[in-house]
């Protein structure tokens, strides 16, 4: 069993108050091979009313070692060390 660990104070996900979706980075995401990783905004809103927080998270499925084989190519490129995966 894979578990992911996020924290979304170290992500530097920007986003568009307009798209209110991130607009850069996800850099995770590009390098999962096996596109296990998705975003989705958090609760909490800055003065726009948009997102203030982005999450990373893992595809159900991916806790599983035949999706994710703790490859650790998300942890690695992440600038923030945001990411952990625990095995
Ligand atoms: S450890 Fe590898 S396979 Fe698992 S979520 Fe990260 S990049 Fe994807
Ligand atoms: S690579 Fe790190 S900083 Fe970039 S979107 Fe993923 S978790 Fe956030």
């Amino acid at each position: 069993m894979v578990k992911f660990q996020f924290d979304p104070t170290k992500c530097i996900l920007p986003y568009d108050a307009k798209e209110l979706r991130p607009t850069k980075c996800l850099k995770c995401l590009e390098v999962c091979p096996g596109s296990l990783l998705m975003f989705r905004p958090l609760k909490e809103k800055d003065e726009n009313g948009a997102p203030k927080f982005f999450e990373i998270h893992m595809l159900f499925k991916a806790y599983s070692k035949k999706y994710c084989p703790d490859c650790f190519k998300c942890v690695e490129i992440c600038p923030e060390q945001a990411i952990k995966i625990i095995i």
